[in-house]
């Protein structure tokens, strides 16, 4: 009820204007978001990267209806890429990307748009020496999104996908995408679904997400487990030992102020660690999702209004 609340939240202008509006929120946003600036996210790389982790890039921003910014967010990758490359540290940074702000949802031609400003992305990356990942937003885009990505890899075969487990359909996506050279991301799904195409339950979720890990460790792709939740990560870390993999055929990611001791442990350990670090000042639909997560998250941000 929380969750749903909130998610509808994140959808709204109303309650948008608000939260931003509020000089208090920010010290809050910081906890999640890594700053405005390309030097800031660059420089939040170099922090993670002294600590033997790797970094996938969000440059915020969603569900645009507006070319001009989707043109911008196009550019704010390329910048940012440029930055990457400059500072020597595209071989431990790559970039996520959310079709829906480059363009996806524009009332005429979205898809192809999105395709197109994606790939101006994908090769500005492939300039810098490191790749992209599409995130996947609501159910309503998954089949556009995985569209644009067989699109993509057709020149950059190092594309990543992301694979929601809470989504009835994810096991067989898994399936169809677990092949040779082929990065697929699973996470559990952050947006608010209908019970007709995605489980309710968390426990539900949880055993699908098992399921859908089995099919990538047996398969030939390389697996990114993004999850915090220490069931997930020892499964993962079993399912891979089974299969025969190895500490670099598959990594861990998690969310850039979210369980950053366990972050720190498993690259410790030698295990691959990948931090999705996002910035920018499109924070608000990413900072209410991860409020949304965890009910401690939004009792948190309520006290520090209170309390400042
Ligand atoms: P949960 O069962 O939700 O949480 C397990 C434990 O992790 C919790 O008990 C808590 O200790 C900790 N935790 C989880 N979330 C939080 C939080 N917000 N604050 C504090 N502690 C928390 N979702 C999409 O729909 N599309 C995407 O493209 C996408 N990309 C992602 C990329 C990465 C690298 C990661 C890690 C997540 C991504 N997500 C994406 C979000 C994901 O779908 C989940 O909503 C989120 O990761 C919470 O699920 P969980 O697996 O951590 O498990």
């Amino acid at each position: 009820m929380l969750r749903s609340t909130l998610l509808a939240a994140a959808r709204s202008q109303g309650v948008r204007r608000l939260v931003e509006a509020n000089p208090l929120t920010k010290p809050v946003v910081k906890r999640f978001v890594a700053g405005t600036t390309p030097e800031d996210a660059v420089s939040a790389t170099r922090a993670l990267r002294d600590q033997g982790m790797h970094v996938t890039l969000d440059h915020l921003g969603e569900d645009t209806l507006d070319a001009q910014q989707a043109d911008d967010t196009v550019r704010a990758y390329q910048r940012m890429l440029s930055v990457l490359k400059a500072e020597g540290l595209a071989d431990r940074a790559e970039v996520s990307v959310k079709l829906s702000a480059v363009g996806q949802f524009l009332p005429t031609d979205g898809e192809k748009i999105a395709l197109e400003n994606a790939r101006l992305i994908c090769e500005a990356a492939a300039d810098a020496g490191t790749t992209v990942t599409l995130d996947m937003e609501d159910h309503t885009t998954t089949d556009s999104t995985l569209g644009i990505l067989r699109d993509l890899r057709v020149d950059f075969p190092w594309t990543g996908a992301v694979l929601q487990a809470y989504l009835h359909r994810t096991e067989q996506d898994c399936r169809d995408l677990a092949t040779e050279g082929s990065r697929v991301r699973l996470c559990k799904g952050a947006y608010s679904e209908p019970a007709s195409v995605a489980y309710q339950d968390k426990a539900e979720v949880d055993r699908s997400y098992v399921r859908c890990l089995k099919i990538l460790m047996e398969g030939a792709g390389y697996p990114m487990v993004a999850s915090h939740d220490p069931r997930m990560v020892s499964i993962a870390t079993d399912l891979a030992a089974r299969a025969g993999r190895d500490a670099d055929s598959f990594e861990y990611q998690m969310l850039y102020g979210i369980r950053a001791e366990e972050q720190r442990r498993i690259a410790a350990e030698g295990g691959k660690l990948r931090v999705y670090v996002a910035y920018g000042d499109e924070w608000y639909g990413y900072f209410m999702r991860r409020l949304a997560e965890r009910p401690a998250n939004l009792v948190f941000f309520l006290r520090s209004l209170i309390t400042q």
